[in-house]
Formats: C-alpha cells, structure tokens, sequence
C-alpha cells in the first residue's frame, strides 16, 4: 500500500467564516479515507492559529504557504520556521512557480527556505515545474532535475529524504490545462532516476505530487501512475467536496 498526500494550496483565497466551513467539512470526510491517503491543507499564514484549532482531532495535516530564509530578528513582515512550528505546522511550501515568478525567488533562495523548514523540524514539500516555452523548447527535464539539483548542491542529496517533491508544470497551474497522465509520469521518473544517480535508496522513498489544475475528474488516472504519489492542489481544494474526491481517487 503507498502512501499518498492529497495537499491543498489555499493560494490567498480565505476568511475566517470560509475558513471554518471548509475545514469543518474536511474533517467531517476525512474520516472515511483510507489510512494510505494524508490529507494536508495549507491556508494563508494568518488562519494558522484558527485552522490549528480546528484540525486538533483531525486526520489532516498543516502547511504553510511561505516561509523565511531567516531564524529571526529585523525582518519586517517575514515569518519564520519556528513561528510556523510553533503553531502546529507540519509541512512547507517551497519553491512554488508564483513565489519564483511572481516574488523573485531564484533557487538560492528556494534551498534557503528548504534548510530553514527543515533545521526547525518540519518538511518543505519542493516544487519544480517548466513553463510552456521551456515545454516547447524541449528543456521539461533539464529544468525540472536542475530545480532539484539545485537544493542536492547546497545541501546534500540526503537532504531530500525528509522532503516532498511536487511537479507543477506552470502551463499547468490554473490554467485548467492539465498534464497527461504519461506527460505527468515520464517526468516523475525522469526526476527519481536523476535522484536515483545520487541516492537509489532516498530516490526510492521520495514522495513525488504532481500539480497542475488536478481535479476530482482527472485525480484517478493521474493517481495510478507508478512515480505519482499524490497531488499538490490549488482551486480544487478551495471546495470541500471537490478536495476530498481527490482525497478518494488516492485511496489504494
Ligand atoms: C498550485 O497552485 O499548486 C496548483 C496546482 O493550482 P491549481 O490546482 O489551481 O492549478
């Protein structure tokens, strides 16, 4: 039985009445999921404290969205690991395509933040993805292995045995334009033999998600490739019913 991670990226979409409804719901289907599916939901930083509460007796897991490269002191606006930690989180998001597009990160940056999830206890899920020039320019796996090599050079292969990887290919993210089962496959297995070459056994435990417009439709097919170990989800997950078919199409 594989384990499979059902994550549901908030994006900047939440209020505290939002909040509540849909995570009431979530709980309320959790239930009913199979052991090998971990549901984790990653709202905006200010409902941490407010979906901590409701998920105490959960069998869903926290994430946030972003995190600081720095541990603490005059970094106005930044949010650290250990605030993160401190507030029940489990799981990180790292490298997102908006956070590198939109925000600048480059991959120094993106394996800062890695380290600095990890040096506070928890685990960054990293995503990697090629925009559809790169797509088209026939540079998918040079792109996507180079995003993951960047965090083996700065901190080690072995780095990645407490990490998730997701595959977001950027034409994919929001677009309602989603991979093929094979496009999504060939690119997992490209990504755990390049870790393989480094490691065969961290390779081997590595959770790979894919993300991109992954729908309680499209989830199955998705799902039953050998190297997909899950699904990072954005829109989808904004709807109760909608995340947890997704959170169903993983159940082994
Ligand atoms: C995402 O933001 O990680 C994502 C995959 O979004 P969507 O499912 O909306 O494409």
């Amino acid at each position: 039985m594989s384990t499979m991670m059902v994550a549901g990226n908030w994006k900047m979409n939440a209020s505290t009445a939002t909040t509540a409804d849909l995570i009431d719901s979530l709980v309320a289907g959790a239930g009913q999921l199979s052991a090998n599916v971990e549901m984790v939901v990653f709202p905006p930083l200010p409902y941490l404290a407010q979906a901590q509460q409701l998920l105490q007796h959960a069998n869903i897991a926290l994430g946030a969205q972003n995190v600081s490269d720095k541990a603490q002191g005059a970094y106005t606006g930044e949010v650290s690991a250990a605030m993160l930690k401190d507030f029940g989180v489990r799981y990180v998001l790292v490298g997102h395509s908006e956070r590198r597009s939109l925000y600048g990160e480059n991959d120094t940056l993106v394996a800062a933040k890695f380290q600095a999830v990890q040096a506070a206890g928890m685990v960054p899920v990293l995503c990697i993805g090629e925009t559809l020039a790169q797509r088209e320019q026939g540079a998918t796996l040079s792109v996507v292995n180079g995003q993951v090599q960047a965090v083996i050079d700065a901190l080690g292969v072995d780095a990645l045995a407490a990490a998730v990887l997701a595959y977001e290919p950027v034409w994919a993210i929001g677009t309602g334009l989603t991979a093929s089962p094979e496009q999504a496959q060939a690119v997992h297995q490209a990504i755990r033999a390049h870790v393989a070459a480094q490691n065969a056994v961290v390779a081997e435990g590595m959770q790979i998600l894919y993300g991109g417009s992954v729908s309680g439709a499209t989830a199955p097919e998705l799902f039953a490739q050998a190297d997909i170990d899950g699904g990072l989800v954005g829109g989808a997950s904004l709807d109760a019913q909608s995340f947890l078919a997704i959170g169903q199409a993983a159940q082994s």
